[in-house]
């Protein structure tokens, strides 16, 4: 006896598009087969998915909730947490993300990760995962901590190459302490996950148009612009070739020039993955100009029209292989409260509306197929952070999260019908298809527009990254 049969849908599988049923047990897909082969007796429930497209749950690999910013004034901004974040994402498709543990200055990489689980323990409803953000300094024993960090299900080291901001210090990591942490995560099996943006140029940028008066926040791409990204990504990516085996996620690719960075590192046989966001797909930096254009901002910047179709080439060409959304949930008014090139609010709410937005860009605008747009939303992400085949397939022996799209649910996108926050960057958007229900290990938790799900529902993933994503050859 299964606990659910999802009947008829056309599901993405692993291998390809299938109209099947799909059989869930507990909390694990037990079986797939055509249609009708499990007798509705053989189920407790059955839910009709003919005419709509089964996926794996969505999977964000890039969020941080409960996450401090500060405001313009020196006040904190706290942005929404995993309750909020958590839920939203359920009602748009998604049931995994990975923040961040924070591992400052005085404190070990364990002592990181049990205080960020005081944020999402018993309160995530989906499940969840943290990439160790390295801090400035970092202490001489850091290296044997990560090594234990890696081998206890911790296997990602966030990395900034520069303070984004001139405001702000403790980000940046000399290229002395990554080499050692590349050396780390070569030898142990981790995989370092990059903000990088070239610190000299950035901060000349600010100083120049500050010295000029061109504060305005629609100035942002000119500071963190497309020779900042060329020389970051390319330093690093030439750093992590010296240490043989060190493999790296480029978060949040922004710019042509750091797509072409990642093709030649690929190129050479470098394991190297590129992450893009939505928001750099769908915006530019002629959006700023839009009225309250803060929304559209998450750093580094948007960029020019020739930058955004060079990402999208990437996405077809496996050189950006996820979309995320750099998730900061916070209000219309903390968003836009910052107005300058270096005090704008960063981050993005666009965790719900990801899943819906991506398949109107991908599939009916671009014709990419289902697996494609599968494959960038939700099976990458699994695959490169060490997921895949617990998340990110439909498959039997993976978790059933799954989301089932509705391609006839059409119409415009709409802040008040979201469950986010009390604005959406894609207002008027159009939809071509919504998830409707959405099932986390085997619970449904969105039904019709119904929260079935509870704050504690999500588990924390311990993760290992497959030698063959370390190897380069997953990808
Ligand atoms: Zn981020």
């Amino acid at each position: 006896m299964f606990d659910l049969v999802i009947r008829g849908g056309d599901a993405v599988t692993p291998q390809g598009v299938v109209r099947c049923d799909v059989a869930v047990s507990g909390e694990t897909i037990a079986a797939i087969a055509a249609p009708g082969v499990f007798a509705a007796e053989s189920a407790e429930r059955v839910i009709d998915a003919t005419g709509h497209i089964v996926i794996p749950g969505g999977i964000d690999p890039h969020v941080h909730l409960h996450h401090v910013w500060i405001k313009p004034d020196g006040t904190p901004l706290i942005t929404a947490g995993p309750e909020q974040v958590g839920r939203a994402a359920l009602y748009g498709g998604t049931t995994t993300f990975i923040d961040f543990a924070y591992w400052r200055d005085g404190a070990t990489a364990r002592e990181a990760i049990e205080a960020r689980d005081k944020d999402f323990a018993g309160k995530s409803p989906c499940d969840w995962a943290y990439h160790i953000m390295l801090h400035s300094e970092p202490p001489p024993e850091f290296s044997g901590e990560l090594a234990e960090a890696i081998q206890a299900g911790y296997p990602t080291l966030k990395i900034f190459t520069t303070n984004i901001l001139p405001s702000r210090s403790g980000r940046m990591i000399d290229f002395g302490d990554i080499w050692e942490a590349f050396q780390v995560l070569a030898k142990h099996g981790g995989l370092g996950v990059i903000h990088a943006e070239d610190n000299d140029i950035v901060m000349h940028m600010y100083a120049k148009l500050i010295r000029e008066g061109r504060v305005g926040f629609e100035n942002l791409a000119e500071v963190h612009n497309q020779l900042s990204e060329d020389l970051s990504f390319r330093r690093i990516l030439r750093l992590a070739e010296s240490v043989p085996g060190t493999a790296l996620y480029m978060m949040h690719v922004s710019a042509g020039t750091g797509v072409a960075a990642i093709a030649e590192a690929r190129h050479k046989g470098l394991p190297v993955y590129g992450e893009t966001l939505h928001q750099y797909l769908i915006y530019s930096a002629r959006d700023y100009q839009r009225p309250n254009g803060q929304i559209y901002h998450t750093y580094p910047s948007l960029k020019s029209r020739d930058d955004q179709e060079a990402l999208w080439r990437g996405t077809a060409n496996d050189l950006i292989h996820c979309i995320a959304t750099d998730e900061l949930c916070c209000t219309l008014k903390d968003k836009t409260v910052g107005n300058r090139i270096d005090d704008t609010t960063g981050g993005n709410s666009g965790v719900e509306p990801r899943l819906g937005v991506m398949y109107t860009e991908m599939v009916t605008r671009r014709g990419y197929s289902l697996p494609q747009y599968v494959d960038l939303v939700s099976t990458n992400a699994a695959k490169i952070m060490g997921l895949y085949p617990r998340k990110g397939a439909l498959a039997p022996g993976s978790d059933a999260d799954i989301a089932i799209l509705d391609p006839t649910r059409r119409g415009k996108l709409r802040a008040a019908d979201l469950h986010e926050t009390d604005y959406t960057p894609w207002e008027g958007h159009d939809i071509f298809a919504w998830p409707v229900t959405t099932i986390l290990r085997g619970k449904v938790m969105v039904e019709h527009g119904r929260y079935l799900g509870r704050p504690g529902d999500g588990c924390y993933l311990k993760r290992k990254i497959s030698s063959r994503t370390l190897a380069g050859a997953v990808l």
